[in-house]
């Protein structure tokens, strides 16, 4: 069979349990497919710490050039991996750098399967959640206060003009945070969100509270709209789909109410705690794809959940772990696709349905791994090993490839 040509992506292999996986996929389910063609960036922590991070850096611009990147996922070093891999310094997380360099938005969607029933009964489809990755209380300034006294904010200009407001005389001891955001940022969120629902051919809904934030969160609401109707109204309209906003609370009880199948965008804080529960209450982070979307059009794609020491720690004492693959693999597949769509490659776009078609096919038949038989309703499943599981999915594809 001839093997199909693409080209190139961005490759950055990663650690632990991940990064055995990684190779793993790339054995059975893509190089006998595929001429891949990547350009290699290895950001497991050793090289890392070997090229003083730099790596982490090359592979943020590398994406910039060829536009489409796979992630494997990686280890955010804390004062245990400092020891753990006796590293040089406490080195930030490749994925805070590669956002920092894109500059994006992370919007995560899950991979259902039908023995996995979500817990709210009326969902159908996925539901997205767009974070907006940048500021807010992430961001803050805090102070513990513990006598009395006059917090005052003061903005002053660069041209010497300032800005004073009282936020509370205390008469006893508190607690006082400062934050804020950025227009630039906000507005790169937005074209993000405006982009993925295009693309997605799904709906977009922003909630936020300016009814209660009429400076901070109604700026957010603005920039959305104003965007929206000069940028793609037009756009949307064309595709069929919607842009619609409301406030956080009557969006959350409109998500529970909802059948999904639409992208819902949330500031930052909001985005990190609807994304752990929209992730649980459709099964988990090990069922969920995460991509990167800047608004010049770079992408890309990394497996929602960590490396998975728990099992790295056994596979090295020689046990076979069931870990699941699926959100790595989908990062392949979710990457060739953009590939291909970017350079009109069909067969590659072909191939990027047929891998994941076959992926979910091999657990329909009853065969996965032990954490989703955990979750699993309905006849007996098999549980198979990573390794196991992974060959049942090239059979699958194979026969798909005839
Ligand atoms: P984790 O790797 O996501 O794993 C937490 C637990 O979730 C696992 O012990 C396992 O539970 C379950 N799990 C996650 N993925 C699974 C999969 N594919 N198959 C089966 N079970 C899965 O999170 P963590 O242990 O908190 O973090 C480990 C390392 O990952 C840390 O060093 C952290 O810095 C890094 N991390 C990286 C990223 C990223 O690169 N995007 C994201 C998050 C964390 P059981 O043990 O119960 O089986
Ligand atoms: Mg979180």
């Amino acid at each position: 069979m001839d093997r199909i040509k693409m080209n190139t992506i961005v490759e950055m292999d990663g650690d632990e349990m991940t990064r055995i996986l990684w190779k793993t996929i790339k054995d059975e389910l893509l190089l006998p497919f595929v001429e891949l063609n990547t350009e290699y960036y290895d950001l497991g922590l050793p090289h890392r710490d070997e090229t003083d991070d730099q790596v982490s850096i090359d592979a943020g611009e590398a994406i910039k050039k060829y536009h489409v990147g796979v992630k494997c996922a990686t280890i955010t070093p804390n004062a245990q991996r400092v020891e753990e891999y006796h590293l040089k310094e406490m080195w930030k997380s490749p994925n805070g750098t590669i956002r920092a360099i894109l500059d994006g938005t992370v919007f995560r969607t899950p991979i259902l399967v039908s023995g996995v029933k979500p817990a709210v009964r009326s969902w159908e489809k996925p539901i997205t959640i767009a974070r907006h990755a940048y500021g807010d209380v992430y961001k803050a300034t805090e102070f513990r206060l513990t006598k009395p006294g006059k917090a005052e904010l003061l903005f002053t200009a660069e041209d010497g003009e300032t800005k004073r407001a009282t936020i509370y005389d205390f008469e006893c001891g508190g607690v006082l945070q400062g934050m804020y955001n950025k227009d630039t940022s906000i507005e790169s969120f937005a074209r993000s969100c405006f982009n993925y629902a295009l693309d997605a051919k799904e709906d977009l809904w922003f909630s936020t509270k300016d009814t209660i934030s009429k400076q901070y969160d109604q700026t957010f609401k603005l920039i959305f709209a104003d965007i929206f109707e000069k940028e793609y109204k037009e756009k949307f309209e064309k595709a069929g789909i919607t842009y619609f906003y409301t406030l956080i609370d009557d969006a959350v009880a409109r998500v529970i109410r909802s059948k999904g199948g639409y992208i819902w965008a949330c500031k930052n804080y909001d985005g990190d705690v609807m994304s752990d529960m929209v992730s649980t209450a459709f099964g988990s982070l090990a069922m969920m794809t995460s991509v990167l979307v800047s608004p010049d059009g770079n992408y890309e794609y990394e497996a929602a959940h960590g490396t998975v020491t728990k099992h790295y720690y056994r596979y090295l004492e020689g046990e076979k772990t069931s870990t699941n693959p699926i959100a790595t693999i989908f990062a392949w597949s979710g990457a060739l696709r953009k590939r291909g769509e970017l350079d009109g490659n069909a067969p590659l776009i072909e191939f990027a349905d047929k891998l994941e078609k076959a992926s979910l096919a091999v657990i329909e038949s009853g065969r996965m791994t032990k954490d989703l038989a955990l979750m699993w309703q309905g006849s007996t499943p098999t549980v198979l090993t990573s390794d196991a599981f992974i060959s049942a999915i090239r059979e699958e594809l194979k026969s798909y490839m005839k």
